[in-house]
């Protein structure tokens, strides 16, 4: 079993190389996911000396070990945001996720990158009768009230979608689409360096001051100065900056892939070819990888972070619950990477101090990261068409909260103590 993403090794990122450190920069961006890279490309377009650096090697954050889900949902609904915000509010806040979809729909199109895109849909399945009678009301106001698109899949039905017994039927999202995150990943380097921007791993922010109206940051490779610093951390924010350290939560998300199986077989599992969540409180995503050869599979997999020699074991009794006859097949990849929640369970773009963030996209992070990043950047060069429903939000955060999650475990807990408890109901009751 390999414990790096399976992506990884569906790519050549030979070329990618350590380069020096600049002395004085436009902009230095510290995260080279596709918030940071998305935000170095807009303003390297408009001529600024831009330079992203990351802590880690290509591979090692969200971006390119994700599972390549693209929805244009955010976590709360419109009936929450209303609540909160006011209806003309929360339909702009719930708009974005639309907007981020069709930005990054048309960003890749337009950039011709080769990431095996596919508007393939997902299917979202009910772990129980009642979840599938909210998701059938749900899809009604989805469409009424937002004007997003959905059908409605009985358990009678649900065989054309996916081949298990687990679900009470569901509800597909046909504009939802799926990518090999690695490649668009790499993609995003390509372009950025091809516009000048450098881009350097292995090169950690460790400090800095702001002196005037420049920043002087202390990096593992030396001090650069900057006249502008983006902050791209995401789930891997830290100490060094404290502000956003306290409004992130990180949480450890694990996938396993299979090793490889008939392309016949995997059809017959998934006769649509769509990728899948289920409405449990601990989610599960997953998917036949773009080659038809092998199953991603995703999810959280313990109330505590847990090394990948246990994770994997764990994710496939998960999977073998949905497919039981996958219960022989063995396991070639295991990894996982942090995703960051906020307390309000929506993204947060600004600036605080003079330091430019976005962040907190609660595991749907690649149209959102990708949208916000690309907003970020036209901030950065103050572009007219920089706004978004986000800017004017408080971006939460708890008293005596300081970036460790101490009360996650439990939550998880109980949460999957629920949906177990919810679906073997109907297990039992169907045996
Ligand atoms: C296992 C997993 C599965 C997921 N599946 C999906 C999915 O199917 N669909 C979906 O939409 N989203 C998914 N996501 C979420 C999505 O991948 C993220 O939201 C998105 O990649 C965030 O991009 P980012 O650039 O903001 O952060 P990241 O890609 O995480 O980049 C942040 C970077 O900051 C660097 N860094 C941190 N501190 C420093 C420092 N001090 N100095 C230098 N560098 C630093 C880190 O090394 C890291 O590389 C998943 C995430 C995980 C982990």
């Amino acid at each position: 079993m390999k414990n790096y993403s399976y992506w990884l090794d569906t790519i050549d990122y030979d070329f990618f190389k350590s380069s020096e450190l600049p002395k004085n920069l436009d902009v230095l961006i510290v995260g080279f996911g596709y918030t940071g890279l998305n935000a170095a490309i807009q303003i390297a377009k408009e001529g600024r000396f831009v330079c992203v650096i990351d802590k880690n090697d290509f591979g090692d954050g969200c971006s390119s070990k994700n599972g390549g889900q693209i929805s244009n949902l955010l976590k709360p609904s419109l009936e929450i945001l209303t609540k909160k915000y006011g209806f003309e509010k929360a339909t702009q806040i719930r708009s974005e996720g639309t907007n981020a979809l069709n930005w990054l729909l048309g960003f890749i199109k337009s950039e011709n990158f080769k990431c095996d895109l596919k508007k393939d849909g997902r299917f979202h399945g009910a772990h129980t009768p009642e979840e599938y009678d909210k998701l059938a009301y749900q899809s009604q106001n989805l469409f009424t009230k937002e004007g997003i698109e959905t059908y409605v899949v009985s358990k009678k039905d649900q065989k054309n979608e996916i081949n298990t017994e687990l679900y009470h039927g569901g509800i597909v999202f046909p504009q939802h689409a799926s990518l090999n995150p690695g490649k668009y990943h790499l993609e995003l380097i390509k372009k950025a360096m091809k516009l000048g921007v450098q881009v350097i791993p292995k090169c950690e922010m460790r400090d800095f001051r702001k002196i005037n109206e420049e920043f002087n940051i202390t990096t593992s490779n030396g001090i650069v100065k900057s006249r502008h610093l983006v902050i791209a951390t995401n789930g891997y924010t830290s100490n060094v900056t404290p502000w956003l350290n306290r409004r992130n939560i990180p949480i450890g998300s694990y996938v396993i892939a299979t090793e490889e199986l008939a392309e016949d077989y995997i059809k017959s599992l998934f006769p649509s070819n769509r990728h899948i969540t289920d409405t449990c409180r601990v989610i599960y995503y997953f998917r036949p990888s773009p080659d038809n050869k092998r199953i991603l599979f995703g999810g959280r997999v313990s109330s505590k972070e847990i090394s990948l020699l246990k994770s994997g074991p764990l994710l496939m009794k998960d999977l073998t619950r949905v497919f039981p006859s996958l219960s022989n097949v063995k396991i070639s990849y295991s990894w996982m990477g942090y995703v960051s929640y906020s307390f309000d369970q929506l993204p947060h773009i600004g600036h605080d101090n003079g330091i430019f963030y976005s962040m907190g996209y609660c595991g749907s992070g690649i149209a959102l990261s990708s949208y916000l990043g690309m907003k970020l950047g036209k901030k950065v060069i103050n572009k007219k068409d920089n706004m978004t429903a986000f800017d004017d939000l408080i971006f939460p955060t708890r008293p005596f909260y300081n970036g460790r999650p101490w009360f996650l475990p439990a939550l998880v807990e109980l949460y999957k103590f629920r949906d177990s408890w919810e679906m073997n109901k109907y297990i039992n009751r169907d045996q």
